[in-house]
């Protein structure tokens, strides 16, 4: 097994530009307005010199051009939407209409993404701040929280009202090759990656990343689930993919070495487990342990991130029974660990 990574293709697309990283399969690279400043879309090609997209970057006039740009020699034949987040779909109903395509993703995701555009069944800000109050966060950054307001809205201005389902094992065929399927949970709730076994190509989207670990975390509107579970349980079905296969992550570079780079997030997950269990010698609450797995400062982006991710790690060793949950008379939550 290798250890270590490789990067075939190490420069990084233009805006607006496209790279080709396998016969028939194109790189295109679009800004983000975050401390992640970038997300890679993925063209394939399809019958009759259309392409296929895969994603559709967050919405700017920036990123409306690139596409304008990107799409101005070959035209788009249908859109793949790897998960709900708006950097993913949040162009998505704009690509629509743009240019009259259809919608293929998994019926969890395009839920999901219309219950936190319109803020129901459990996605209430509301809901999302009582929560954190009951973790622990103090009311300044809470009141951060509320101004800061649907931050989803932004990236992700209009919704489509309609999609084909996707579902795991399906086979797509796209340009004569096939792609399979194959969902992964944790990081959202029924994420879509795409895999060519002719061409051992892995679209990855969020769940396998070369640099920096997928996000985790547990949401208000299933405060006792373990996310964490889920997602070692997606890298262990990428597990079974040849070790050539070269993956194509939403973020970050292209990159071969799938099998180490799931043994370094199995590694890196279980020291974060290690540490926080660690730390909890008495009872604190998932804001106070923000600390001790991020030493960084965070904005409030970052922030809900950050407790999302603790409150997934700290409920997994719950799962575990390496640690207990208790509700304390003020109301609070707080972690200690099991002697
Ligand atoms: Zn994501």
């Amino acid at each position: 097994m290798h250890t270590e990574l490789s990067y075939p293709h190490p420069a990084t697309p233009e805006l607006g530009q496209v790279t080709t990283v396998a016969p028939g399969v194109h790189w295109l690279r679009m800004p983000l307005p975050f401390a992640l400043d970038h997300i890679n879309l993925w063209l394939i090609d399809d019958a009759e010199n259309q392409v296929a997209l895969v994603d559709t970057g967050f919405a700017s006039p920036q990123v409306q051009a690139a596409w304008r740009e990107a799409l101005r020699l070959r035209l788009p034949s249908r859109l793949i939407v790897t998960h709900f987040h708006p950097d993913h779909f949040g162009l998505a109903d704009w690509l629509m209409r743009e240019w009259n395509i259809e919608l293929w993703m998994s019926h969890s995701e395009f839920l999901t993404g219309h219950a936190v555009w319109n803020e129901i069944a459990g996605y209430q800000l509301s809901a999302s701040l009582a929560l954190y109050r009951a973790h622990g966060l103090d009311e300044e950054r809470l009141e951060a929280i509320t101004v800061r307001g649907n931050a989803y809205r932004r990236g992700a201005p209009q919704l489509p009202e309609r999609f084909h389902r996707l579902h795991d094992g399906d086979e797509v065929v796209i340009g004569g090759r096939t792609w399979q399927v194959i969902t992964g949970w944790g990081h959202s709730p029924e994420h879509v990656s795409l895999y060519c076994a002719a061409q051992k190509l892995l679209i990855s989207g969020d769940i396998l990343l070369p640099r920096i670990s997928t996000n985790v975390s547990v949401w208000t509107v299933s405060p006792e689930d373990d996310p964490l579970a889920d997602y070692l349980r997606s890298l262990t079905r990428l597990e079974a993919l040849p070790e050539d296969t070269l993956v194509l992550p939403s973020h970050g570079l292209p990159f071969v070495g799938l099998h180490a780079r799931i043994a370094q997030l199995r590694a890196h997950h279980e020291e974060r487990l290690a540490v926080l269990e660690a730390a909890l010698d008495a009872p604190k609450t998932a804001a106070e342990v923000i600390t001790t797995l991020f030493s960084r400062t965070l904005d409030t982006h970052q922030l809900v991130f950050a407790l999302g991710e603790s409150l997934a790690h700290l409920n997994h060793l719950v799962a575990l029974a390496r640690v207990e949950r208790l509700r304390h008379p003020d109301g609070r939550w707080r972690f200690v660990r099991i002697a």
